[in-house]
């Protein structure tokens, strides 16, 4: 058994690994782990509490994937619902598909009755607003909403923008893998952008046969790699978790123009192995990982592997108020 997720997902994977410990299956212990990050005020890039779009709102992307059946469940700029990973579970429990976005996902969300509610704290509100006074012109203020954003989402490729996600992959005691994901995305992203949290092979994929992976930060990267159902491919094909890692960093490699950032790789194999290494990362990059028999989750360093330059950030708005405690 084992259990590993992101930094972010800190507050969630004791929960997870309580779960595997007491028998529960791998998709109840992520799901169970997700919700708690899901809750999260102080998580600002997950569920309640990420940082709103470009119009001021919350848009949530989250999957679950079962690695013994194949079966994946997700949903894409999910508005106004509190755990948009039990919503991605139940998309792959009750529905013939994998995928709902926007609208559909919230008729969805709201036909199972899931929990709805205001996702746009204070603290966000504020930021937003004050990027919306000073950073937005007085004539498109006038004419706001209706108004071209691809010049205005241009912002959102600034690194240090908030941003980020929650992973988890688990392995439980039958021998069964799963993988969730969860995020509120980038802040102040174009109106139904998706990254790579909704998108089954690109932000995770679980097979039970080989292992599992899921990544974070920029899912424009891991959406153009392939990269979760690459890693788990490269697994089923011969190579170790390490060397499959390794090789996704090497298709990263290939990626030129558009935005290349940081991306971190996260991965377990059915032996029991894991790996995790952050593209273009910091030193301080760190996951979380329970294993059977451990007495509490452990915060372990990413192997660091650089393959470009990244942009220093720019000291944007958003930045200033994330430095303001906002
Ligand atoms: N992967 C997420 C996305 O692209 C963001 C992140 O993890 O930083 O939406």
């Amino acid at each position: 058994m084992i259990a590993i997720c992101n930094n972010e997902g800190a507050c969630g994977i004791a929960a997870t690994g309580a779960a595997l410990a007491r028998g529960d299956a791998a998709l109840d212990a992520i799901e169970a782990g997700i919700r708690l990050v899901e809750a999260s005020e102080e998580v600002r890039t997950v569920g309640r509490g990420g940082w709103p779009n470009l119009l001021g709102e919350v848009e949530l992307d989250a999957s679950m994937m079962d690695g013994s059946t194949l079966r994946t469940g997700s949903v894409g700029a999910l508005t106004g619902y509190l755990h948009p990973v039990s919503i991605a579970r139940q998309v792959l429990e009750r529905l013939p598909h994998e995928l709902l976005v926007g609208e559909g996902a919230r008729r969805f969300a709201a036909e199972i009755g899931a929990e709805a509610g205001e996702l746009l704290m204070p603290h966000a509100r504020m930021a937003w607003e004050r990027w919306f006074r000073t950073e937005v012109g007085a004539a498109e203020q006038a004419r706001w909403p209706d108004v071209p954003m691809a010049e205005l989402c241009q912002q959102a490729i600034d690194p240090e923008i908030g941003r980020d996600t929650t992973v988890f992959l688990a392995q439980d005691a039958e021998g069964h893998i799963g993988a969730g994901t969860s995020t509120s995305g980038w802040g102040w992203k174009y109106p139904g952008r998706l990254g790579d949290s909704p998108i089954i092979g690109a932000g995770s994929y679980a097979d039970s046969r080989y292992g599992a992976c899921a990544c974070t930060g920029v899912g424009e990267m891991s959406i153009r790699a392939g990269t979760s159902r690459a890693v788990v491919l490269y697994m089923k094909m011969g190579m170790s978790v390490e060397e499959a890692v390794h090789e996704a960093v090497e298709d990263m490699r290939a990626l030129k123009g558009g935005l290349i950032g940081r991306v971190t790789i996260h991965a377990i194999d059915r032996q029991g192995g894991h790996k995790v290494v952050a593209v273009n990362g910091l030193p301080e990059n760190h996951y979380w990982l329970w294993r059977a028999g451990d007495a509490a989750p452990s915060s372990q360093p990413c192997e660091i592997i650089a393959i470009s330059d990244v942009p220093a950030p720019k000291p944007t708005a958003h930045r200033r108020y994330e430095q303001m405690g906002l």
